[in-house]
Formats: structure tokens, sequence, C-alpha cells
């Protein structure tokens, strides 16, 4: 949505400002739910515990399988 209004930035600085936009409305989504959270260090993003991680929540590293695999 930003994008939109900045076109003179370059198609880097757009990703950039849209993965930072991205981050941002995940934070302020995990801000509600009050549940743990964690940073998957393959995407960089949060991520918020789940009900199928509830015995090994501390083992949990990554947010999904293919974060996993990288
Ligand atoms: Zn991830």
């Amino acid at each position: 949505m930003v994008g939109k209004y900045l076109i003179f930035l370059t198609q880097e600085e757009e990703i950039v400002i849209n993965f930072i936009g991205k981050v941002f409305e995940r934070y302020a989504l995990l801000k509600k739910s009050n549940l743990p959270t964690k940073i998957c260090p393959v995407c960089n993003l949060p991520f918020t515990w789940r009900k199928k991680w509830e015995k090994n929540w501390e083992n949990v590293k990554y947010c999904s399988k293919r974060c996993r695999k990288n």
C-alpha cells in the first residue's frame, strides 16, 4: 500500500518497505493475541504459540516446515 504513493522508489526499496510493513502488521496482531511469541531465524518474522506446539514450545525454532528446511 505504501509503495503506491512512493513511486520514485526503486523496486528494492519498495520490497524493503513492504517487508517492514508486514513485520509491523504481524507484531500488532501478536500483541493483541497475548500468546507467547518467537522470532523465526530464517524469515525473521515473529510467530506465535500454537496448540500443536503445546508440549515442545521450548524446542520450536522456526515458524514453518519450509523455514526449518532452509
Ligand atoms: Zn520462518
